[in-house]
C-alpha cells in the first residue's frame, strides 16, 4: 500500500463546495487503495481575517495568544473536511498539529519542527481512516504551548509528515498548475515546468517564487520526498520537484523569479577596519533579522559603504539599531531604499555553462534597467532593481533565455 501525504492550500479549501470536491479527489485516492494523509490550510482569508482582529485588539499581541487564534483555522478546516468524508462513507479523523506530534521549538509565530512523533497517525491509518492534520502548527517541546510555523507554514508541515511517515509522494494542491518559468501573471507566456530539482525549487522559493515555502523544500531535499505541485481544480500533472539525479537531462535554465518584498540599506562610509562588517551583522542577527545579498565597495579615503538587503517588514523596527549601530562604528549614516525588487535567474545547468550571467545583464542594458546590486549562488543570478523596473526586467530576462520554448536540454 503506497502512503500519499496530500496538502491543501486555503483556495482550494476555500467555500464549502470547495471543500466537498477536496473530499471527493481525497475519497479517489483512498478507494484507489492508498494510506491517505491530508494536510489543510485554513479556508480563504481566515488566517488574514485573523491577524486583522487581533491587530484591533493590540498593537503587539502575544505570540502566544497569537498562535492559539491563528491555529484555530486549520482546525475549522480539518473538521469539515472529515465530516465532508463521512459523508461520502469514507472513514475519517481529522487532528491538530499537537494531536499529530508535530513537535517544534518555542518560537511563536515562526517555529521549527524539530521531531515528528506520529504515533496516532498511524494507528488511524492502520485503522482504514483517512487522517486530516490541520496545516502550520505544532507544539513546543519545552512549553507545552501551541505554535505555527510562519506563513504558508501547511506547505512544512505536509511534507515533513511525508518525510516522518516514508510517504511515496506529497502532492501539493494549489490554485494553479505547478510551477512556471516565471509569474504569468507578469509574463503570459510562461511555461509550466514538468519537473526541478530541489536546489532549483529551493533557489526558486527564496528568491519569490510563491508556490512552495522554503522550509517544505528543504525538508523535502533533506529526507528525498517527492513534491508534485499540482492544481486542486484538474486532474493534470503539475510541476515535480525531485532529487537532481532523476532527472536525466536538466534544462541550462528554468525560471526567474522576483520579489519585491525586500529593501536595501546600506550603511555609509563604514571605516574600512577589521570587525566593524561583524560588529554590524551580528547586531542584525541578534535582532533576528534575515539578511540576504551583501555588497561592500571598494574602499575611498579609509572608508566604504555596505549595503545589504532584508525584508522591508523588519525595516521599521530595525531603523533605531541600524542607526545607533551606524553611530558605534564611525559610519556616516544609513539610508534605507524600499521602492527596489530581487530578480532572479535559476538553473541548475548553470553550473556547466559560462556566460549566463553576461546573457541576462545584457538583456537587462537592451531593456534600460539599471543594475543596483548583484549576487550569485552555483546555479542562480540575482540582481536588485528598482522597483518600477521589476516587471520589465522578468519579462526582458525570460525574452532572453526564450524560456517560453521548451527548453534545449543538456546532459
Ligand atoms: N493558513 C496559513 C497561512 O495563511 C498557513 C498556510 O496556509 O499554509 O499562512
Ligand atoms: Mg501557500
Amino acid at each position: 500500500m503506497a502512503i500519499v501525504v496530500q496538502k491543501y492550500g486555503g483556495t482550494s479549501v476555500g467555500d464549502v463546495n470547495r471543500m466537498k470536491r477536496v473530499a471527493d479527489r481525497v475519497a479517489r485516492t483512498h478507494r484507489a487503495g492508498n494510506q491517505t494523509v491530508v494536510v489543510v490550510s485554513a479556508m480563504g482569508d481566515t488566517t488574514d481575517e485573523l491577524v486583522g482582529m487581533a491587530e484591533k485588539i493590540s498593537d503587539l499581541p502575544p505570540g502566544r495568544e497569537l498562535d492559539m487564534l491563528l491555529t484555530a483555522g486549520e482546525r475549522i478546516s480539518m473538521a469539515l473536511l472529515a465530516m465532508a468524508l463521512h459523508a461520502l462513507e469514507i472513514p475519517a479523523k481529522s487532528f491538530t498539529g499537537s494531536q499529530a506530534g508535530i513537535i517544534t521549538d518555542g518560537s511563536h509565530g515562526r517555529a521549527r519542527i524539530v521531531d515528528i512523533t506520529p504515533g496516532r497517525i498511524s494507528g488511524a491509518l492502520d485503522e482504514g481512516n483517512v487522517v486530516i492534520v490541520a496545516g502550520f502548527q505544532g507544539v513546543s517541546h519545552d512549553t507545552k504551548d501551541v505554535t505555527t510555523l510562519g506563513r504558508g507554514g501547511s506547505d512544512t508541515t505536509a511534507v515533513a509528515l511525508a518525510a516522518a511517515l516514508g510517504a511515496d509522494v506529497c502532492e501539493i494542491y494549489t490554485d494553479v498548475d505547478g510551477v512556471y518559468t516565471a509569474d504569468p501573471r507578469i509574463v503570459p507566456d510562461a511555461r509550466k515546468l514538468d519537473r526541478l530539482t530541489f536546489e532549483e525549487m529551493l533557489e526558486m522559493a527564496a528568491q519569490g517564487a510563491r508556490v512552495l515555502q522554503v522550509r517544505s523544500v528543504e525538508f523535502g531535499r533533506n529526507h528525498g520526498v517527492p513534491i508534485h505541485v499540482r492544481s486542486s481544480f484538474s486532474y493534470q500533472e503539475g510541476t515535480w520537484v525531485v532529487p537532481e539525479e532523476d532527472i536525466m537531462e536538466n534544462a541550462i535554465i528554468s525560471g526567474v523569479a522576483h520579489d519585491t518584498d525586500d529593501a536595501k540599506v546600506t550603511v555609509q562610509h563604514v571605516p574600512d577596519k577589521p570587525g566593524v562588517a561583524a560588529d554590524v551583522f551580528t547586531a542584525l542577527g541578534e535582532a533576528n533579522v534575515n539578511i540576504d545579498m551583501i555588497v561592500q565597495n571598494v574602499s575611498e579615503d579609509g572608508t566604504t559603504d555596505i549595503s545589504f538587503t532584508m525584508p522591508h517588514a523588519d525595516v521599521h523596527r530595525t531603523r533605531e539599531l541600524l542607526e545607533g549601530l551606524a553611530r558605534e562604528v564611525g559610519a556616516r549614516g544609513v539610508a534605507i531604499d524600499d521602492q527596489v525588487a530581487k530578480v532572479s535567474l535559476v538553473g541548475a545547468g548553470m553550473k556547466t555553462h559560462p556566460g549566463i550571467a553576461a546573457a541576462m545583464f545584457k538583456a537587462l542594458s537592451d531593456a534600460g534597467v539599471n543594475i543596483e546590486m548583484i549576487s550569485t549562488s552555483t546555479i542562480r543570478v540575482s540582481v536588485v532593481v528598482a522597483a518600477t523596473d521589476a516587471e520589465r526586467a522578468v519579462r526582458a530576462i525570460h525574452d532572453a533565455f526564450d524560456l517560453s520554448a521548451t527548453p534545449v536540454e543538456v546532459s
